[in-house]
């Protein structure tokens, strides 16, 4: 099978500056789309995408740089939600800004960026919605209660969307990485990072590549028919979650 699109599609992917937003904006690329990517300073992503200013927390921010990339590369076709953040904190001691935050950013930032391209996406009777949660989100994990409340959400906004506008040829799935190194995991303390990688049957983090390409997949029209479904990309660690 090849992996070698007819027509490049507008691909807009959030967060895509670096970690595994920019690995997925170069996986995209490297199969001939027309790839935007967000970063709060407009600045960052591959050579060859193109870069928006957008802040996930604000619609008007959102408004701004959906208009921007389809004025340059058309209606969006794919879209991978991807912006998000940490802010770990045990429970006692987590405030409620933090798990407002965190919410905000993850939960409500993918629903606003959904909401901004679904309608093209009807029009055109085709649309692939992907949206990056978490081993944490279905796995749990101490110390990350708003983080993995953020990315259990995520699976609602697929299911229900996949059951709101899975007539209209648009798919809506979460594709939930385990440990993957980049900026988020290398905050980890060393003695974290070990204690994680003997729990992982792979006995490693992955690279943001090996999540990019299950997200093109999962983007492509060979995965017309997986909806409402969660792909864990994680080594093995969150099996049966
Ligand atoms: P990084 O911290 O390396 O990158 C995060 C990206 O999100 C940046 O491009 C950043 O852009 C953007 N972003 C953050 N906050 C906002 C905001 N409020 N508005 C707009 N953009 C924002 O993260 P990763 O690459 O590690 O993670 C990417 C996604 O994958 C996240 O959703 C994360 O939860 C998820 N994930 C990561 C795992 C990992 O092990 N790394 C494991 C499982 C899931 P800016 O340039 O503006 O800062």
């Amino acid at each position: 099978m090849s992996d070698a699109i007819t027509e490049p599609r507008s691909v807009l992917i959030t967060g895509g500056s670096r970690g595994i937003g920019y690995a997925i904006a170069e996986e995209f690329l490297r199969r001939g789309d027309k790839v935007a990517v967000t970063s709060r300073s407009g600045q960052g992503g591959p050579e060859g995408a193109l870069t928006v200013a957008a802040e996930v927390t604000s619609g008007e921010s959102l408004d701004a740089a959906v208009k921007a990339v389809e004025e340059a590369h058309g209606p969006i076709e794919v879209l991978v939600a991807n912006a998000g953040v940490t802010d770990d904190q045990l429970l006692l001691r987590m405030s409620d800004e933090s798990f407002e935050t965190v919410l905000d950013t993850n939960l409500t930032g993918s629903f606003r960026t959904v909401k901004r391209v679904i309608k093209s996406m009807m029009r055109k009777k085709k649309g692939r919605i992907v949206l990056i949660g978490s081993v944490v989100g279905l796995y749990g994990s101490p110390g990350q209660v708003n983080y993995a409340a953020s990315k259990a959400g995520l699976l609602g906004i697929a299911r229900a969307t996949t059951r709101e506008l899975g007539s209209r040829g648009i798919t809506a799935n979460v594709v939930a990485p385990g440990y993957i190194d980049t900026e988020m995991t290398a905050a980890l303390a060393e003695d974290v990072q070990a204690s994680y990688k003997k729990a992982i049957p792979a006995g490693r983090f992955a690279d943001p590549e090996e999540v990019a390409r299950v997200v093109a997949f999962i983007a492509s029209d060979e995965a017309s028919y997986i909806s409402g479904a969660v792909i864990p990309v994680d080594g093995g660690l969150g099996m049966g979650h």
